[in-house]
């Protein structure tokens, strides 16, 4: 068993507030909201980042991604979003379990810091 914090959430031994969830992803809460809405959208699989994604994860990724676009309807960002996927050192991923940041209800500037 995987001794990281998103494989505890996603096993129910660390609380999150879940927005939804399947047999394949979960989606939570961000417990450090950078905007109105921020979502973390994760595989349930443990996979370290997208540097890490094997071939046979890309209909997993798409998922993913397709949940994203049902959870931005769901909470109304009409006007846009902002998917993000932090990944290694310089990308500042600090959480080593992929995760697709879901965030809206804001404008965000371009290009990142
Ligand atoms: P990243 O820096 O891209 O790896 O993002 C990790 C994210 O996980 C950050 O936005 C944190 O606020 C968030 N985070 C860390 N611990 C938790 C937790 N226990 N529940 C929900 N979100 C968390
Ligand atoms: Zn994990």
């Amino acid at each position: 068993m995987e001794n990281c914090l998103f494989c505890k959430i996603v096993r129910n031994e660390l609380p999150s507030t879940k927005v939804y969830e399947d047999d394949k992803v979960l989606a939570f809460n961000d417990i450090d909201p950078k905007a109105p809405t921020h979502i973390l959208i994760i595989p349930k699989k443990h996979i370290a980042s997208i540097a890490a994604l094997e071939d046979e994860d890309c209909d997993l990724v798409a998922h993913i991604i397709r949940t994203a676009k049902q959870l931005a309807a769901a909470k109304g960002l009409d006007n846009g979003f902002r998917l993000v996927v932090n990944t290694g050192r310089d990308g500042g991923q600090t959480v080593n379990h992929l995760h697709f940041h879901l965030l809206g209800g804001r404008a965000f500037s371009w290009p990142p810091g």
